[in-house]
Parts: structure tokens; C-alpha cells; sequence
């Protein structure tokens, strides 16, 4: 047995086969070879091959996400049939007499550059198509497994890292546990982990070969561990914590239905964040009163494409009429810094945290931002949508984003479309929008604050450095203070203010959000049941009493 210690991002026990994930990126070596022939044929084999697993991915993906959604597959099919392509493979493996996964790299190098400067859009997005098919080809003819978890069997994944985009593709059935050499506490891969309310680790230094891939593996997320090849007294004591653990679950599903509402008749909104439409059965399960944050770039990141207005209405439309009247706050894509898309075709930055996201694209790329409020009022029609948008600091930004949200009801007037008139709040993450909050607080419906970014801003902390974790205090009382100073702003204009950041589920500061005055709590639907427990076990003016 080994043992590997990490740092916990969500508790429980996970046990199961351990299923290394190969990361997309690879080191291609540049080979001579003596055998050209030889060269081709391997490369014709890997390209066969390539073939059937997208052949697989079709057939799958047509049965979970239809025909339009699965026809990306049947075109990387068609790709790896064109003339120009394998024919540049050909040319570079015989003339420099070099191995295949070099000619592959620089072919799709080459036809990438070549898209990304088309004038066409629809050219130009195929550049991603092209990388895509080439690191599939390099996989094969490397003898590496497939990026996807391919497994029959829900396994743990330990990877180096994983990025938003990476970690979208995996098929969530499969997967009990995520454990990652890097990565840090406030990542988005480990807020989809708490989201799925699975045991997940990071920053476990762990050899990722075959001393820990296919082996048993029992990750104990609540003390940050995961042992490999456990002897039997270990899975003994872990399958008998595990049982407990599924016990007080079901404690605590017997707080359903129960109202939010303290020993002394305070009441708090206990929403669900969300990445994902797969997320809304862990929400209904956990009674969640609505959701408070979607994080709608995650439509963007899992696609190739801009998602269309009728791509973005179908979801949006099927999350508010599966909330059934509940409030369903959706925010505005919120892409850049660590969510990068390839197909916004962002310039490199040096500061991305500080750079191109969110708000300031919606607001200087129009088109990309109409787009989604037209299906957002669209769907509003359909359900409680509220909107919200990110990364907010000043009142120019409000100003701007009026404007845009009065010309997209005005054009679906003058087109005749249905739409509804959803609330309009925005988040509190940047020190910038907590301290003019009085001025913000009169002209929306009403406040979310974002406490990852807005610790990532006050303390200039890297919420993504894991050699920073030691200086990221959460309860650091600067950003304590501006939570009650949003609050207290908030109120005196007359609306609501929640906290849809992950300070929101720290059970130990529930009861000081509700002394401050806290509307509503956003949090994983896995720690909606467990807050709900303490709100209805405090006594709000006894606390404040006793402080
Ligand atoms: C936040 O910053 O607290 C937040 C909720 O947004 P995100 O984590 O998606 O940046
Ligand atoms: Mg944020």
C-alpha cells in the first residue's frame, strides 16, 4: 500500500480503479527514421484507428446529446480522410525522414495557423478541429491511452492538472473522484468538483504511471489521502467510513422540505451553484430553493462553436422550466483568465486574471453579448431567469450593459418574439464594486458577491498559485467587512444581496453571514442540506449577543 497526501477540495470517500488521465498536450520528439514506408503505414494505422474512436464518440454522443451536437465527431472523421492533410504527413515523414508524430505535429501546426487567419468565421473555427485531430493522431502513434476516461467502470482520475475545458469532457458518470498533482483550492476544476459532490483532492504529489494507474485506489477526501493498492485492514476501515458517511446523508435528507429559517425567524435563500443542465438532478435531490449561480460560460467551453441563440434559448428555457417557477440566476459568460476558449481567439496576455474576461468582452464584442441576452429574454419567458453579470467595476459598465439590454427588447418587439422582463442583478467581485456599492445598489435588482475573485483582487492573491495557499485567507476581515458593507448597501436600496462564491458553503461563518444580514447563500448542492441544518439550529440575536 501507498500513501499520498494532498490537499482536500471536497470530503468523502471515494474507492475504485484509479484511471490516470493523459494530458492533451504532448512532447513531440523530432526522430529520424530509416524506413519511410514503414513510417506511412504506421501512420495510415494510427489514422484508422483515430477513425473508430470517433466513430465511438459519435455513437455515444448522438445517444446523450442528439445529432447536431454529435456531427462534430463525423466531421473529424472526415478530416482525417482529406488529401492535403495526409499528403503533408506523407510529404514530411519522407523528405526530412522524420517519425510520424512530428509530421502530424507540424501538419496540424501548419493547417491551423493557415484557418486561424481565414477571413471566414466558420473557417477560422476550424483551426481548433485541426489541433484536435493531430493531438488524437499523436496519442495513437504514441501508444497512449485515450484523453477521454473510456471506462466502463466509474474510476478515480488522477491527472498533473486539469483544465475547465478538459475536465467538461469528461463523462461525469464515470468518474468517482478527481486527484491532481498541481492545481490550487480555488480553481474551477475544483469548484466542478464540489459541484459534483465527489471526494476530490489536489496538490497530491503522485507518480502518474503504472505503480498508480489500474490500481485500486481509496481517496479519503475529508483527510486529504488517497492510498494505492490498500491492504485489507485500510479498505475495511474506509468501506465502514464510507457506509457512515452515506448514513448521515440520509440524516439529512430528512431536512427536505424544511424552511430556511432560524430558531428566531430569520430567513436566508439557500440556492445551488451550477456549471452544467447534467447538474440540476444533485440540485432537485438537495432542495435547493433556486440556483444562484449557472455559469453559463460552460456552454461555451464545451463547445467548438460560439453556441447559437437557439443552442443557448433550449438550455436556458429547459433549466427554468425544470426549476418550476424557482428562481434560476443565470450570469453572463464569464470567459478569460483561467477559462479560456480556443475559438475566441484571445491574444496572449501577460495578467489574465487583470486582462480580457467577462463583462469587458460581452461589452466591446457585441454580437457574442446580444446574442446570449436574446435567448436569455427569450427563455425568461418560460421560468423565474434573473441575469447577472460578472466582473462589474464601475457604473459605465451598468450604463453600457442598459443600453444593450434595452436595444435586445426593443429588436425582439419589432421582430415579434416572446420574451419575459428577468431580474437583473450583478456580481460583487472586484473591491472596486464593493466599495461604490451604494451608488450600484440603485440601479439593479439585485447583489451576488463573488467572494473567489473578489479575495483574489483585495489580497492580490493568484486564486490559481497553489504556492500562495498559505497567504489566501478567506476570512481575511477586509473581505469580511465589504461583505457587510455589500449588504448593508444593498438593503438600504431596497434589494437583496447573496454570496454565490465558495466562502458561501464555510459552515463556520453561516451564522455570522446570517448576523450580517445575508439574503441568500449560493452554494454545491452537496452543502445546501448541511447549511440548512445550521440555520435551523441558530439563534441570530443570541449569536450577535455573544460575539
Ligand atoms: C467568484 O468569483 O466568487 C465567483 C462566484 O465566480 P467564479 O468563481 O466563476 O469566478
Ligand atoms: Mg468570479
Amino acid at each position: 500500500m501507498k500513501t499520498y497526501s494532498g490537499k482536500s477540495v471536497f470530503g468523502g470517500i471515494a474507492i475504485g480503479k484509479i484511471s490516470v488521465y493523459q494530458k492533451k498536450e504532448q512532447m513531440i520528439k523530432r526522430v529520424k527514421i530509416t524506413d519511410a514506408d514503414a513510417e506511412v503505414e504506421r501512420y495510415n494505422a494510427a489514422r484508422k484507428e483515430a477513425i473508430l474512436q470517433l466513430q465511438g464518440l459519435y455513437d455515444k454522443a448522438l445517444k446523450e446529446v442528439g445529432e447536431a451536437n454529435a456531427a462534430i465527431f463525423e466531421v473529424h472523421q472526415m478530416m482525417l480522410e482529406d488529401d492535403d492533410y495526409n499528403e503533408s504527413v506523407e510529404n514530411i515523414v519522407r523528405n526530412q525522414e522524420v517519425n510520424a508524430e512530428y509530421a502530424v505535429a507540424t501538419t496540424g501546426d501548419n493547417f491551423a495557423q493557415m484557418f486561424a487567419s481565414m477571413d471566414d468565421d466558420y473557417m477560422r473555427e476550424r483551426a481548433a478541429d485541426v489541433k484536435d485531430i493531430s493531438e488524437r493522431l499523436i496519442t495513437v502513434l504514441s501508444g497512449n491511452a485515450d484523453h477521454s476516461v473510456g471506462s466502463k467502470e466509474p474510476v478515480i482520475i488522477v491527472a498533473d492538472d486539469l483544465a475547465p475545458s478538459e475536465t467538461v469532457q469528461l463523462d461525469k458518470d464515470m468518474v468517482l473522484s478527481f486527484v491532481t498533482v498541481h492545481g490550487s483550492l480555488n480553481s474551477h476544476t475544483a469548484i466542478l468538483a464540489r459541484t459534483m459532490a465527489i471526494p476530490a483532492l489536489i496538490g497530491t504529489p503522485l507518480p502518474l504511471d503504472d505503480t498508480v494507474n489500474g490500481r485500486l485506489g481509496i481517496v479519503d477526501g475529508t483527510n486529504g489521502v488517497i492510498y494505492v493498492d490498500p491492504d485489507e485492514e485500510t479498505l475495511a476501515k474506509m468501506q465502514k467510513k464510507q457506509e457512515e458517511e452515506a448514513e448521515k446523508k440520509r440524516l439529512l435528507q430528512t431536512l427536505k422540505g424544511r424552511e430556511n429559517v432560524t430558531l428566531d425567524g430569520q430567513k436566508v435563500m439557500l440556492y445551488a451553484n451550477i456549471g452544467n443542465i447534467k447538474d440540476l438532478a444533485t440540485v432537485i435531490q438537495n432542495d435547493a430553493g433556486g440556483i444562484g449561480l449557472f455559469r453559463s460560460e460552460f456552454i461555451y467551453l464545451e463547445n467548438d462553436h460560439y453556441p447559437t441563440e437557439e443552442e443557448q434559448f433550449t438550455i436556458y428555457k429547459q433549466v427554468a422550466e425544470t426549476m418550476a417557477g424557482k428562481r434560476v440566476i443565470i450570469r453572463t459568460l464569464d470567459i478569460g483568465a483561467d477559462k479560456q476558449c480556443d475559438y475566441f481567439n484571445m491574444e496572449h496576455e501577460e495578467n489574465p486574471a487583470l486582462g480580457y474576461r467577462a463583462i469587458r468582452i460581452c461589452l466591446t464584442r457585441p454580437e457574442v453579448f446580444k446574442t446570449q441576452l436574446r435567448a436569455l429574454f427569450r427563455a425568461s419567458a418560460f421560468g423565474k431567469i434573473a441575469i447577472m453579470y460578472p466582473m462589474i467595476t464601475s457604473m459605465k459598465e451598468i450604463k453600457r450593459i442598459q443600453e444593450m439590454v434595452a436595444l435586445v427588447k426593443a429588436e425582439l418587439d419589432v421582430e415579434g418574439i416572446e420574451h419575459g422582463d428577468p431580474e437583473q442583478g450583478i456580481m460583487i467581485e472586484t473591491p472596486a464594486a464593493a466599495i461604490i456599492s451604494d451608488e450600484l445598489a440603485k440601479e439593479v435588482d439585485f447583489f451576488s458577491i463573488g467572494t473567489n475573485d473578489l479575495t483574489q483582487y483585495t489580497l492580490a492573491i493568484d486564486r490559481q498559485n497553489t504556492k500562495l495557499d498559505e497567504f489566501y485567507d478567506a476570512h481575511h476581515p477586509a473581505i469580511l467587512r465589504m461583505i457587510s458593507m455589500v449588504v448593508e448597501n444593498a438593503h438600504k436600496a431596497g434589494i437583496w444581496a447573496g454570496i454565490c462564491g465558495e466562502l458561501g458553503a464555510d459552515q463556520s461563518l453561516t451564522q455570522e453571514f446570517l448576523a450580517m444580514g445575508v439574503d441568500e447563500l449560493s452554494v454545491s448542492p452537496g452543502s445546501i442540506l448541511p447549511i440548512r441544518k445550521i440555520v435551523l439550529e441558530t439563534n441570530v440575536e443570541e449569536y450577535k449577543a455573544g460575539k
